[in-house]
């Protein structure tokens, strides 16, 4: 009995480092995450700015093409001015020089609003091309950031795999050497995913996680006989007192 004893708080104590490697392996798992996620963000900005820039480059185009339109109509309209003022002297009645007239205010006022309008039009290119181009500076440093950034992330993710590997082999061994029960035990608690620690102690007649009350007969079994439990309320296993004075 008293032999069974000490080899239960042995695998107890195999227990605790399989748990607490399991822990660093859920943790590592994170990190990798988080790293492969800092490039994902990276990249939707690179891809949004990409979009902004497209839709820029098409705005301009238009506004381009609107500006050389409008270019080209007031071109017509200076020609319609000249030819007016040469026809001027051909004018006899009064009748004739006053349709003149109208009609010569009727296209300066034309070229008065197509005028504007190209100003406008100008004022918006111009926004446009800042724009344009705060969008591909933009570009041009993240994707330079985007190649260090992935370079690093691969290196760690290289350590992190790493590290991954080696707690892997080590827990295969720990677990060649306890019993079924415990082996279960493990399993078990594993696969809880439980925050913090996986595991507890009675502390005060209480579960030292979440404080809930053990009942004296599950406390004897724990502390006395070494047996297997999992606290009722957060379900961490509870360890025995004794692995950490032993
Ligand atoms: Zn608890």
């Amino acid at each position: 009995m008293v032999l069974q004893l000490k080899m239960n708080l042995e695998y107890f104590k195999i227990l605790r480092e399989l748990l607490s490697l399991s822990q660093k392996i859920d943790d590592l798992n994170f990190n990798k995450k988080d790293e492969l996620e800092r490039i994902q963000r990276l990249k939707t900005l690179i891809n949004d700015h990409e979009n902004q820039s497209k839709e820029i480059k098409i705005d301009l185009n238009t506004l381009n093409q609107e500006y050389l339109n409008k270019e080209s109509i007031l071109a017509k309209l200076q020609q319609q001015i000249e030819q007016h003022k040469k026809n001027e002297k051909n004018l006899v009645t009064q009748q004739e020089l006053d349709s003149y007239q109208l009609q010569l205010v009727k296209i300066d006022e034309q070229k008065n609003e197509l005028e504007e309008s190209l100003f406008l039009i100008l004022e918006n290119i111009e926004s446009k091309e800042k724009a344009m181009f705060e969008c591909n500076d933009f570009l041009l440093g993240a994707k330079e950031s985007l190649l260090e950034i992935s370079n690093d992330v691969k290196e760690k993710i290289k350590l992190i795999e790493g590290e991954i590997i080696d707690y892997e082999k080590r827990i295969i061994l720990l677990q060649s050497e306890i019993p079924t029960h415990f082996k279960k035990a493990f399993e078990k608690t594993k696969k809880m995913k439980l925050k913090k620690s996986s595991m507890s102690f009675i502390q005060n007649g209480q579960c030292s996680y979440c404080a809930y009350k053990v009942n004296s007969i599950d406390e004897t079994s724990i502390e006395t006989k070494l047996e297997i439990h999992h606290c009722q309320s957060c379900q961490r296993l509870i360890l025995p007192y004794a692995i950490n004075t032993n």
